[in-house]
């Protein structure tokens, strides 16, 4: 398996972790944009959101919600913003599903 997500989400990569369960793990981002910058990747791999099904739909619905959750315990009260890249267009640089989570001051557009 050559996926750097799926080698982190397996404890395979070394990655600052601040939360897992048994469908998500979300870990910093190696190049942060803002003071947070977190990602949050689905253990599930598929690439962008064309291939989602019923299953995957299902489990976007708990990540965004657990993300809200998770909120104050990431450092993230003050607000945030995600960002799903998808694609060449918008950079999409791993091939696997993530959410980037950004906050921890106020974010230009
Ligand atoms: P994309 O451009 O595909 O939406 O975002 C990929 C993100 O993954 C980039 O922000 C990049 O900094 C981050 N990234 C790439 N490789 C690693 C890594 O090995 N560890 C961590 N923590 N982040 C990574
Ligand atoms: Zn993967």
């Amino acid at each position: 398996m050559s996926c750097i997500f799926c080698k982190i989400a397996a404890g395979e990569i070394p990655s600052a972790k601040l939360y897992e369960d048994e469908e998500i793990v979300i870990f910093k981002d190696i190049e942060p944009k803002a003071k947070i910058h977190l990602l949050c990747v689905p253990k599930d791999h598929f690439a962008t959101l064309a291939e989602l099904n019923d299953e995957r739909s299902a489990l976007l619905g708990r990540t965004f919600a657990k993300i809200a959750r998770l909120r104050d315990g990431l450092g993230l009260t003050g607000g945030y913003r995600l960002i799903v890249n998808q694609g060449e267009d918008a950079g999409q640089t791993v091939h696997h599903l993530h959410i980037h989570i950004l906050g921890g001051e106020p974010l230009p557009w």
